[in-house]
Order: structure tokens, then C-alpha cells, then sequence
């Protein structure tokens, strides 16, 4: 057994009472916390390894509820100043078709330095691909998500259903080459469900159970119900999640005459493990329906605000009790990997839309990235808060810097003033990812020759797929 020992840390649990415990100790026995609470209660242990905490915040790692890596080479100038179809279509699906196997690789260790180094410990990994390889994909991304120690959720994406009104939105002049690309790019359901298993026997449960794979039928007007269905069905046969992107602009209201949640609920597809992305157009009535069967929420401020999407309505999701994570999105609809960041923009865009500064305290918004994101997961009973018998995914943070001076409210702090750079240690599983900020699963020289190379490919990328701004 392996055990590493915190000592002389501020914890900030994120229990029930979200207690703060000062000049506390962790202890950690393999991947699970043995201990946590005051220094003179922990038990002795012997022979093992010392973080010396002093000065240091220990909180929950951040658990991204929401997002999409490879994309992360496509960011910068390309995707700005689009809206959603616009920028699906002539610029993601296209930029992903252009990359060759290594730029995923590339890609995705670009991806985990950025969300190691902001404190984020758990992503729901939402991939599509592009490519007709589906399974060689994934393989490439999970391979270097597990090289970066990082917990996982990969949902598979399914796309079966062209809609030309769809294609329309996306302003092309040139329908008909989208339609041939768009059809190209469509899986063939039945493939995609076998391929699933293939998944599933590959992936499940690897990297000492930091993996899961779940199904992810991708939205109303690009996935049959019949695939909902099937999505559903195999997600409740191995005791799974799965997700969707849901009413993340009006299209789907615009297309079905309906509420996309009314369309769900009247097939019987909305459940209780089921996590909805985006949410943004939704009324009253629809918050209510997902509140009775359970449905839980991934919210996506900056990426609804970059796309012109729209701002979710999370103070009406909370008054339902929805529980609601929060997630960065796509790499390229941000453009950052940093929940930091994405807890201050939730939090003042709804002050700002709601024209009301108390409308989401900031201990919820804190508890929306770490305990409630891991409920809205899933994984409430895994992560989510530093108590006895969880995993031992968190990380510490240096509050001294002069971003975080002064600090009267740690969660206020966390919240409006700290931006990432304040995390100097991440712990997944038990292991270290990072110490004094220098990664453990790249060098800094690695990780500056990673840049340089990400760099590079992202030029071909962008030349290969003829992208223009
Ligand atoms: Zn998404």
C-alpha cells in the first residue's frame, strides 16, 4: 500500500456544510482519503510520503462537466464570431477531419496540461471524431488521457439524422458540398452501437477504474430517437450515465413545433442518469419535467456566450432543485480549459442577465465545480468533496499571490478573484500530477516542445481544411 500524508493544510471539504478545517492533515492510503480532519486526530503512519501543506488550500479537484478535447487544436482565430451551425459545420467538422492520428495525441496532452494546471481533475469527454475511424480515436485520446492520470468520463457521440434545415443554419453558400460532407461524417447507428462494445471492452473501467464510457446520442435534430432509445438502454444495462446536448440554441424548439424536453419525455428518454448539456432554451415547464424524472445539468457559460448561444437559465434550474455541474465545453468554443474561469463568467453573467448581484451565492457556484458537478456526473459517492472513503482527487492551492489579496471569504475568493494559476499541486487517484506546479507525466522541456509542436500542427490543420476568418 501506498500513503502520502498532507500535513498542516486549510481544508475546504466541500461537505454538506462546506466545513473549512484549519491546520488540518490528509491522509491518503492508495487512491482514497484515510483521513481528513485535524492534525492531532490522524492517525500515525509510517513510511510515508510527505507534502508539506503550509500555506496551501486543499480543495476538491474540479470536475469538468462538459466538454470536447482534440477540438482544442481548432481554437484561436478560426472559431470566433460564429454562431453554433455556422461554426459546427465550417469549422469543426471540417478541422476534425483534417487531423492525422498523432495530432490527437498532441491535441489531447495540450488539452490535460492546461486542465491539470487550472486544478481540474474529472472531464466528461464528448467525442465525435469526425474521422470513419472511430474506435482508432479513441484509442489515441484516451491513451493520452490516461498518460495525464486525469478521471474520465468518454461519452461516445452519435450522430445519425441529416437535416437539411440543420445544414441551412449554418449560412453555407455551398449546401450541397455540406450535405455530402455532413452525410460522410453520420454514423451509421447500428455501427456505432456494435462499435460501442468494442469501446466499452477496450476502455471501461482501465486506468485503475479512472475510465468510464458512456453513451452519448449528440441532439434532437442529429440523432434518431430510436438511437436515444438504444443510448438509454445501454447506459441502464451497465449501470452508466449518458449525455446530450439539449436546446443549446432554438433550433430544436424551431424544428420539432415542440420543446425538445416535451419531445424526450413524451418517448419516455429522459431518466435519472441522464446528464443534459447546455440547457439554454428552456422554460419553466421544461426545468420542471427534468426535475421530476431527475435529469441532471452540465452548464457551459463562456461557450453559450461565444457561440451567441444564449445564457442558461441556472437560477431557475436551481430553484427546481436540478442539480447542475459545470462544464469548459469545446476546447475551440472557449477558447480556454479552465473552470476558474468558467465559475466567474457563470456567476456574473447571471448577475448581469438577472440584474441582481445575489442571485447564485458563490458557495454555489463553487459547489456546481466540485460536490453538485460530481452529483450531476454521477459520481457523487466517488468525488466531489474531501470526506473519509472518496477517491483522493484534489488539489492544493497558493492563495498568497496578489490575484488572491486580500481574501476575507475563501469562497468568495475562489470564486470572483482566482484565475487557475493559484493551483500548485493535483492529486487523481492518489497519485500526483502535479507539485510546485511541474507536471510529473510531462518534463517542462516536454511540455514547451508540446507547445511548439501543437503549434505547428494546428497551421496544417488549418491549412489541410482550408479554414478562413
Ligand atoms: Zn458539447
Amino acid at each position: 500500500m501506498s500513503a502520502t500524508l498532507i500535513s498542516d493544510v486549510t481544508v475546504l471539504t466541500m461537505d454538506e456544510q462546506r466545513s473549512v478545517v484549519p491546520h488540518a492533515a490528509v491522509l491518503i492510503e492508495d487512491d482514497t482519503l484515510a483521513y481528513v480532519g485535524p492534525a492531532e486526530g490522524c492517525p500515525a503512519a509510517e513510511g510515508v510520503v510527505r507534502l508539506d501543506g503550509r500555506g496551501m488550500l486543499a480543495l476538491p479537484g474540479l470536475v469538468n462537466a462538459h466538454t470536447h478535447v482534440p477540438q482544442i487544436l481548432l481554437r484561436g482565430a478560426p472559431s470566433q464570431g460564429r454562431r453554433l451551425q455556422d461554426w459546427l459545420n465550417n469549422v469543426l467538422s471540417p478541422g476534425l477531419a483534417a487531423f492525422s492520428p498523432q495530432d490527437l495525441e498532441v491535441a489531447t496532452l495540450l488539452y490535460c496540461v492546461e486542465a491539470v494546471r487550472s486544478g481540474m481533475t474529472t472531464v466528461v469527454v464528448n467525442e465525435d471524431a469526425g474521422g470513419a475511424d472511430y474506435l482508432g480515436v479513441a484509442d489515441r485520446v484516451l491513451g493520452s488521457l490516461r498518460q495525464s492520470g486525469l478521471r474520465v468520463r468518454y461519452a461516445r457521440m452519435i450522430r445519425d439524422l441529416v437535416d437539411d434545415r440543420v445544414l441551412a443554419a449554418s449560412g453555407s453558400r455551398d449546401l450541397e458540398r455540406m450535405r455530402e460532407r455532413t452525410w460522410a461524417g453520420r454514423h451509421d447507428s447500428a455501427r456505432a452501437l456494435a462499435e460501442f462494445d468494442e469501446l466499452v471492452r477496450r476502455h471501461h473501467g482501465s486506468g485503475n477504474g479512472r475510465v468510464e464510457v458512456w453513451p452519448a446520442p449528440a441532439t434532437t435534430v442529429t440523432t434518431t430517437l430510436e438511437t436515444f432509445a438504444a443510448a438509454q438502454r445501454l447506459a441502464a444495462e451497465r449501470g452508466t450515465s449518458w449525455t446530450i446536448h439539449l436546446a443549446e440554441t432554438p433550433i430544436e424548439q424551431e424544428l420539432h413545433g415542440r420543446s425538445p424536453v416535451d419531445l424526450l419525455d413524451s418517448h419516455g428518454l429522459l431518466d435519472g442518469a441522464l446528464l443534459a448539456a447546455h440547457c439554454v432554451h428552456l422554460d419553466d415547464q421544461d426545468l420542471s419535467t427534468m426535475a421530476a424524472r431527475g435529469v441532471r445539468v452540465a452548464t457551459q457559460p463562456s461557450s453559450n456566450a461565444y457561440l451567441g448561444a444564449g445564457v442558461a437559465p441556472v437560477p431557475a434550474m436551481l430553484r427546481h432543485g436540478l442539480t447542475v455541474g459545470i462544464g469548459t465545453d469545446d476546447a475551440n468554443a472557449n477558447d480556454s480549459v479552465n473552470l476558474f474561469v468558467e465559475m466567474r463568467m457563470l456567476a456574473l453573467l447571471q448577475q448581469a442577465v438577472n440584474q441582481d448581484p445575489a442571485v447564485i451565492p458563490p458557495g454555489r457556484v463553487l459547489e456546481m465545480a466540485t460536490s453538485a458537478g460530481a452529483r450531476a456526473i454521477g459520481a457523487g459517492d466517488l468525488i466531489g468533496s474531501l470526506e473519509v472513503g472518496k477517491r483522493a482527487d484534489l488539489v492544493l492551492l497558493d492563495l498568497g499571490g496578489v490575484r488572491t489579496t486580500p481574501v476575507h471569504d475563501v469562497v468568495t475568493s475562489l470564486v470572483f478573484q482566482a484565475g487557475g494559476a493559484e493551483v500548485d499541486t493535483v492529486i487523481v487517484d492518489g497519485r500526483v500530477l502535479m507539485r510546485d506546479r511541474v507536471l510529473t507525466f510531462l518534463t517542462a522541456q516536454e511540455e514547451r516542445a508540446l507547445c511548439r509542436d501543437a503549434q505547428q500542427r494546428s497551421e496544417r490543420i488549418v491549412t489541410r481544411a482550408g479554414l478562413t476568418w
